[in-house]
């Protein structure tokens, strides 16, 4: 076995030191260039994916909708097979907003703007009610409010309070942050932390909800987002269980105002109106569609470009992420019209689901690549080259975090070249979350997110203000043309960037 291992070791570092990594020539940089910049469909497909697509929460009418408009459009660009590709069973099912109204009729009128929480119910029409704080630490703490809650529109206390930012509203990486990043800071250095939501917050909610519900509170309301843009955001529900209560989200200034009242003894009362539609859809799909490889030994072997296209339900879910879909779309469109045939297949997916935890990429990864049930890899995992995501808003790519994969350096390194003028190329050693990219780099495949300028992200995001407004279109267009750029390399190179040494055996399950 020893021995084995020692001979395995010398073949690489044999093989990475006579290999110097190179990219594809010139000429081919300069016509991925010249079709991006000069013929760009980045503007009207901005368009198309917000305004017309509109939200698109997981498994919604809305989603389905828009599968269909996408699938349209990439038949018409002539891409080869775009299809519908089932990923995962969705507990949840279907959830359609159609009707949503929030009000303070006393001690004075103002409307607001509201967001019901996805999977949440819906009032009996104009309904009025007296609001109540409703502040539970434990689940002892819920006797006081028994017998006490009936027609009441019961708030949940202040989680957030507003702070003046002196920050710039939108920011670029500056020089000293991008060579910051190239630092390598394991094993003590940022660590992305995981969306693992707390287990006990969780029971006392359920615990808070079942309550309000037995004693026929009319709806529940809460506060997040700043600057009186609510947040998107959901309940916990599966499909076929009773109607949650209607709970909607205010923005904290609000939600702060009737809390704040309430405390100074005044009476606070809303009317709310608010319609949502639960349908029976449990089934999550990404689409699918391929430039076909031409080379008959690597032809199976697939360079995956992707984003994902479900949104939450407040925005048009405009840098989060349509953005990324745009970008992959017009990668794919401008490869496709440059009628370079790659030896590799490339192939598109917009993954569904992503936002309720990486539903359609896991599907994809446990239907072609690996079975986690069996531990087995299967034929998609071998044929798997590359994976590259989008997912971090509408900013221009700055470089790749590389998932610790020391490998994917001189592969990058010779890539990114053509692009150094347009600020891109670092190369940042650590491991990101929490988006598809993931899904790969757990079962040890080089699949990578980009560093992208931050602009207004994560002000925006989960937001209702998450809309055709917040895409960069001139840095969409520089992305798309990295994105073509590199996955042409990736599909022509007579290298692959490898998979993890020990992988994969060493998945962790
Ligand atoms: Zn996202």
């Amino acid at each position: 076995m020893v021995k084995r291992i020692f001979t395995g070791i010398a073949a690489v570092c044999m093989a990475t030191s006579l290999h110097a990594q190179t990219c594809l020539p010139e000429n081919v940089a300069y016509l991925v260039k010249e079709e991006a910049f000069h013929h760009s469909r980045v503007d009207e497909l901005s368009q198309f994916m917000t305004d017309e697509l509109g939200p698109r929460l997981a498994a919604s009418r809305m989603k389905l909708r828009a599968e269909r408009l996408v699938l349209d459009k990439l038949n018409e660009w002539g891409l080869a097979n775009p299809r519908l590709d089932f990923a995962a069973e969705f507990d949840k099912g279907g959830w359609d907003n159609e009707k949503n109204y929030a009000a303070m009729t006393v001690p004075y009128y103002c409307s607001f703007a509201a967001t019901p929480k996805a999977w949440s119910g819906s009032t009996e029409g104009l309904v009025k009610g007296e609001c109540i704080v409703m502040d539970v630490k434990s689940k002892p703490d819920l006797e006081q409010y028994r017998d006490r809650l009936k027609g009441k529109i019961v708030l949940m206390p202040v989680q957030q309070t507003y702070e003046i930012s002196f920050k710039p509203q939108a920011s670029r990486y500056t020089d000293e942050q991008l060579a910051e990043m190239e630092k390598d800071s394991r094993p003590t250095g940022r660590r992305w932390t995981s969306r693992s939501s707390d287990r006990t917050q969780q029971e006392l909610q359920r615990a808070i909800d079942s309550l309000l519900k037995e004693e026929g509170a009319l709806a529940i309301v809460s506060g997040s987002g700043v600057f009186n843009v609510p947040s998107s955001r959901g309940v916990d529900y599966k499909s076929g269980h009773p109607e949650p209560l209607p709970e909607l989200i205010l923005p904290i200034e609000d939600h702060g105002r009737m809390v704040r009242l309430i405390a100074a003894g005044e009476k606070v009362e809303m009317e709310l109106d608010i319609r949502n539609v639960f349908t029976d859809n449990r089934k999550i799909n990404n689409i699918i569609t391929e430039i076909p490889g031409s080379d008959n030994k690597l032809k199976n072997e697939v360079v995956l470009i992707g984003a994902h296209l479900d949104s939450w339900h407040g925005g048009t879910g405009g840098a989060d992420n349509a953005a990324g879909c745009i970008v992959m779309m017009e990668a794919m469109r401008i490869i496709h019209t440059l009628g370079i045939s790659p030896r590799r297949t490339i192939r598109l997916a917009l993954w569904g689901g992503e936002e309720q935890g990486l539903y359609g990429s896991r599907g994809y990864a446990t239907r072609y690549l690996y079975d986690d049930a069996k531990n087995n890899a299967l034929s998609g995992y071998e044929q798997f080259a590359l994976y590259l995501n989008m997912d971090f808003g509408s900013g221009r790519f700055r470089g790749v975090y590389l998932e610790e994969n020391d490998q994917a350096v001189p592969f990058f390194e010779a890539w990114s070249k053509p692009f150094a003028s347009f600020g891109f190329g670092t190369l940042s050693p650590i491991k990101v979350g929490s988006t598809d990219h993931v899904t790969f780099s757990r079962l040890g495949l080089p699949a990578y997110q980009f560093i992208q300028d931050p602009l207004e992200y994560f002000r925006t995001y989960h937001t209702s203000m998450d809309t055709y407004e917040r895409l960069s279109l001139d840095d969409l267009k520089v992305n798309a043309a990295i994105v073509a750029w590199l996955a042409l390399n990736a599909a022509m190179d007579d290298n692959r960037i490898p998979v993890k040494p020990g992988y994969p055996g060493n998945i962790k399950r």
